[in-house]
Formats: C-alpha cells, sequence, structure tokens
C-alpha cells in the first residue's frame, strides 16, 4: 500500500488524484503531519509526502534504517511540478514510483541516484539478482574506469558503457593490456565464478546471476520443506552452483499440491513447474529407477523434471538422495542449465512525436545492446539510447535482410530490439523477423501508435465504424491484389486508409484507387482526409471529398482516409457515424 500524507489544501486536493491514479494508497489525516508520517511508515510500502523535501527529510530521518528495507519515499511540491525519489530509488521502488506519481500528476520526476541520472544500467536494477560489491564496481562504472565483464555466455544483457570490456580480451574491443581493470562483473550461475581464472580478482566484483537453473525434485508422500531445501542446497553447494541462479523446482504433475515441495518452492522465491509423466518418461537420463515408474509412472522425476524445466538443457547434477539420520530418504535432486535465451524486442516509435511514443517502447529501448532498424527511425529514439549500444542502422531496401539479422543476433543470445515507425508490425519489420524466429528466443512485442490512428485523431473521427488499411505500393504486391482488395472495400462500405499512397514513380494508383471506391460511393459528399507527416514538424492535413481531392498534395509520408457512405464532414472535421443504430 501506498501512504499519502498531505498537509495543505492543494497537498490534499494532488493526493486525492494520485490516489484514484494509482489505487491501492490511503491518505493519512492525523492531526499532526508527524503523527501521519510515523503511522503511515509503519503501515505502507511506500510513501508520497506532498511536503517540502526539507520537513520531509526531519520528519523520516529518526525512521530510516538502511537501503534495502526502508521505504521508498516520493515528495511532491505544493505547486505538484515535481516528484522527487528521496529515499529508497532502487530497493523501496522510490525512482518507479515518482516516475509513476509524475506521470499522474503531469509533473516533472526528479531522480538523483547515479546511475539512472547518467543512463548506466543500476547492476542491480537488471531483473537478476546480484552478490557482491554493488555500490564500488557501480562506482568504477560510472568513473569510467575499465571494468572486466567476465561472462560464462552471451547474454541478454542491456549495453553497457564502453569501459565495460568483455574479458578475456576479445580481437576487438577489449580491455588493453595496459588498462588495469579496477572492477569485474562477472556473469555466471556459479558461486565462485573466479575460480575458473585461478582465483578472486583484486578489485571489487559483482556477479549477476542469470536465472539459469532448473532444480528437478522427486518427493515421496508428506516430504518436509526442510528436507528439500537441505538437500538442494547441498547439491548446489557441491558443484558449486548459487541458489541465486536457480529458475524452478520441476517436479511430476502428481506432486504438484505436495506441501513440502510448494513451500521449498516458495522459500527459495521461485515457481514450481510440474510435467506429465508421460513426458518425463520420455526423457533420456543416466539414473532411471524401478520406484518412481511404480509410484508415479516415470522412471524418473528429479533428472527428467531438471531437464524438461531447462527446455531439454545440460543436466549437470545427476540424481542425488537426501540423507535423514535415521530414517529413509523421502527426496531427490537433480539440477539442469537453461541454455541462454536471447531477447528480441520489435519496438513500435508511433507516428513521430516523442510524446506518442509510450513508456513501454521507452523502456525496451534502454534493455536492448544492439538496436536495429531502418537509419531515419534510429535518428527518432537515438537519444534515448544507451551509451554503448551497437547501432545497425540500415537505408531503405534493406529493411527485411536486416529484420533477419535481428533475429539471428537475438539467437546468439543478445537483448535485441528492432524498431519501426507506428506499429512496428504494421506494413514493417516484425513480419519478416518473426517468420524467421523459432522457438529458442524470446520475443517481446511493444504496440504503437500507428499512422492511421494519428491520422484518425487529427482528421477527427473517420474510423468510427468499420474500416481497413490498404498499401497502395505494388512493389511487392502486384498490383491485380491490391486492386481486387480495394474493389472489396468499396463494395463493402468500408472506411479505408491508403499507406505508402503515392511516391514519384508510383503516380497512378491512388486516382486509380479513388476511382474505384468512387463507383459506390458519392464523390460530392464522401469526405477524404489527408494527413501528412502526422505529429513531427511540417504536418498538415485537409478534409475535401472524393471528387475535389488533389492526389498532387499526397506523397509517402502521407495517408489518405476515404470515408463510407455514411461520413461527413462536420466543423471541418471527418466523422463516421458509430453504427447502425446510431444513424439517423
Ligand atoms: N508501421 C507504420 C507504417 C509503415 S509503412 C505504421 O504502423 O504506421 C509507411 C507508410 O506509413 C508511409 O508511406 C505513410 O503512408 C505512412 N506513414 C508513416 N508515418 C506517417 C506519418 N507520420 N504521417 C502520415 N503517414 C505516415
Amino acid at each position: 500500500m501506498i501512504g499519502l500524507i498531505a498537509a495543505t489544501a492543494a497537498g490534499r486536493r494532488a493526493a486525492a488524484r494520485l490516489a484514484e491514479a494509482l489505487g491501492d494508497c490511503r491518505v493519512y489525516q492525523e492531526a499532526s503531519v508527524g503523527e501521519a508520517l510515523r503511522r503511515a511508515w509503519s503501515e505502507c510500502d511506500q510513501l508520497v509526502c506532498f511536503l517540502a523535501t526539507g520537513a520531509t527529510v526531519r520528519l523520516i530521518a529518526p525512521l530510516l534504517a538502511d537501503k534495502h528495507t526502508d521505504l521508498g519515499v516520493v515528495c511532491v511540491d505544493e505547486a505538484a511540478r515535481f516528484a522527487v525519489a528521496l529515499v529508497g530509488g532502487h530497493a523501496g521502488g522510490a525512482n518507479a514510483l515518482a516516475e509513476r506519481t509524475a506521470e499522474a500528476l503531469e509533473a516533472q520526476p526528479v531522480l538523483t541516484t547515479a546511475t539512472d541520472a547518467v543512463g548506466v544500467p543500476g547492476l542491480d536494477t537488471l531483473g537478476w539478482p546480484v552478490t557482491g560489491e554493488v555500490a564500488a564496481v557501480g562506482r568504477a562504472v560510472l568513473d569510467g574506469s575499465p571494468v572486466r565483464l567476465v561472462a560464462d555466455a552471451v547474454h541478454p544483457l542491456p549495453a553497457l558503457p564502453d569501459n565495460v570490456r568483455p574479458w578475456p580480451p576479445t580481437a576487438t574491443g577489449s580491455v588493453k593490456a595496459a588498462d588495469a581493470p579496477a572492477a569485474t562483473v562477472y556473469v555466471s550461475d556459479r558461486l565462485a565464478p573466479w575460480a575458473a581464472e585461478g582465483g578472486a580478482p583484486s578489485g571489487p566484483s559483482v556477479v549477476l546471476h542469470p536465472r539459469s537453473l532448473a532444480v528437478g525434485v522427486g518427493a515421496s508422500r508428506g516430504v518436509a520443506a526442510a528436507e528439500v531445501l537441505d538437500l538442494v542446497a547441498a547439491a548446489l553447494a557441491d558443484a558449486g552452483l548459487s541458489p541465486h541462479a536457480v529458475a524452478c523446482l520441476a517436479s511430476v504433475d502428481a506432486k504438484a499440491d505436495e506441501p513440502g515441495l510448494v513451500e521449498a518452492a516458495r522459500t527459495l522465491g521461485v515457481e514450481l513447474v510440474t510435467f506429465t509423466a508421460d513426458a518425463l518418461a520420455a526423457v533420456p537420463v543416466p539414473n532411471p529407477s524401478a520406484a518412481p515408474l511404480a509410484a508415479v509412472g516415470t522412471p524418473s522425476v528429479a533428472e527428467a523434471a531438471a531437464v524438461v524445466a531447462a527446455g531439454g538443457g545440460e543436466l549437470l547434477v545427476p540424481k542425488r538422495k537426501s540423507a535423514p539420520e535415521g530414517r529413509a530418504a523421502m527426496c531427490t535432486v537433480a539440477v539442469a542449465r537453461r541454455p541462454v535465451r536471447g531477447r528480441l524486442a520489435v519496438i513500435g516509435l508511433g507516428p513521430g512525436a516523442r510524446d506518442l511514443l509510450t513508456p513501454r517502447a521507452r523502456t525496451e529501448l534502454r534493455r536492448a545492446s544492439v538496436v536495429v532498424g531502418l537509419d531515419q527511425y534510429v535518428d527518432q529514439i537515438r537519444d534515448l539510447l544507451r551509451p554503448g549500444v551497437r547501432i545497425e542502422e540500415t537505408g531503405l531496401g534493406a529493411e527485411e535482410e536486416r529484420a533477419r539479422s535481428a533475429v539471428r543476433l537475438a539467437e546468439q543470445g543478445l537483448a535485441v530490439a528492432l524498431i519501426g515507425s507506428g506499429d512496428a508490425g504494421v506494413y514493417a519489420m516484425a513480419s519478416p523477423a518473426l517468420a524467421e524466429a523459432g522457438p529458442d528466443i524470446d520475443v517481446v512485442g511493444v504496440p504503437g501508435v500507428t499512422a492511421a490512428l494519428a491520422a484518425s485523431s487529427l482528421l477527427g473521427a473517420p474510423l468510427g465504424h468499420d474500416h481497413v488499411s490498404i498499401s497502395l505500393s505494388d512493389l511487392h504486391t502486384p498490383w491485380e491484389v491490391i486492386e481486387r482488395r480495394v474493389r472489396a472495400a468499396a463494395s463493402a462500405d468500408l472506411v479505408v486508409t491508403f499507406y505508402n499512397p503515392r511516391s514519384r514513380g508510383r503516380d497512378w494508383q491512388l486516382p486509380k484507387a479513388l476511382a474505384l471506391l468512387a463507383e459506390h460511393r458519392d464523390p460530392a459528399t464522401t469526405p477524404v482526409g489527408v494527413a501528412h507527416a502526422v505529429s513531427r514538424p511540417d504536418e498538415w492535413c485537409t478534409v475535401t471529398t472524393l471528387a475535389e481531392v488533389d492526389v498532387t498534395t499526397v506523397d509517402m509520408t502521407t495517408v489518405v482516409v476515404v470515408g463510407n457512405t455514411a461520413s461527413r464532414a462536420v466543423a471541418g472535421r471527418m466523422v463516421t457515424p458509430r453504427g447502425y443504430r446510431w444513424q439517423g
């Protein structure tokens, strides 16, 4: 719950607005602000104080303990212009809360944690457990000191700044021999990844733990969680694997509700996943046995479940039994490693204006280490990219090839962002990319505001009823196919948005398409909206009619929206009635 504390009338109004926007909030109105704050501190997870930072600092000072347990606290000024993340920026979630508060109140978020302020990824905010000297390594990264990145495989990390270089040195982009590393970042599921290098590094280090381990568990009815947890801990420790890297416990369906397993998974903070006995029986394992075959119908639970949960990955720790004193073992475990999965984010950037780029698109752009896209789209968002990001730009024409290369990069384990204007799935790169992508990479789609939607808002409400988009580009689609679709839209009385309507070399298609529509719609009354460079500095639009539209004003940065037989121009805007029952 988020506690809201306000002392003035303006503060209380802003608090009420925020409570409505965020939900799960409680406004504290005690006799004194100090009393309100102390109560909220004991009852809430986060606080937003509509007070001066000075007043808030004095009030929370006696309550602060350490950054891992303190609440996230955000301050909002009297005029609600700023939302300041005061304490608990990362662990307390104050940075994120300041962003949400600012969005709800149309204020400016103010974040002062170093890593967020200068665009270097906070090593503790990647979503992966991190152990070691986080602050010291973070400082070295920020200071620009040479930092070694020692990874056991290619992982989908975001871009890291230039001073963080892969180790051992590769032919290009490596730490030079003369640069003595000031710190080391390991990416590994091992407890002591430096062991492979012959010993601990000289400077400070951290280990990022990708969640790469699946722990298979076989259990007798009534097994105690402690017996499972002890065995899991021992199996990992003896194999030199980190408990932080465990992604899940895995077992057979018959054990999905076994209380000891459920509790062990909860204690480890991971999911318990289960599979059918048939699925497990199909996995070849080194140590099958008769007992589980008789009990649950598969010769292996622990080993087979580990391998299946790891997506067919390598078995690192073969089956091992618990050894409780004085009674029979009730549990077996085995550990397998998932192959690294790269990440392909397919991101729509919207029609051009920065405020039509979604917050999710912005976050995903900063999550990537490689950005692939047409040069003009890269220009649209270049300032949002992290320092050190690799950019694969491409000119017009090579897009499909480039889309496929984005998939290849994700297959190597990288975090790739494939970008496109509007929505990346609409006449854009998502189709050629995903036609090539297999099940071995994660794909994340981020929708964007399409040119059709942006144009529609500008023109009025032309898409108020059934509508269709048709691209007039006959470079990859035969004209006969396009013409058949235009005729179908004409006879079905659909509102039509024409994309790629006209270029220097393709000037007859638009007049032809409009003529086909005019066979079914009254040219004098059917409104036509022409929207050029929507949301960009050279934006313009006109609402005219099928009879009067001047096609020579149309170019490749334009969409043309043709109304149906019910569409009308109202006060200079284009309006399509919503439906049959609304038509008068
Ligand atoms: N993926 C894009 C479409 C790319 S096809 C989307 O979802 O909108 C390129 C065509 O989109 C252009 O020829 C033009 O018809 C249209 N277009 C893209 N951006 C536009 C804008 N800002 N204003 C008007 N039309 C635009």
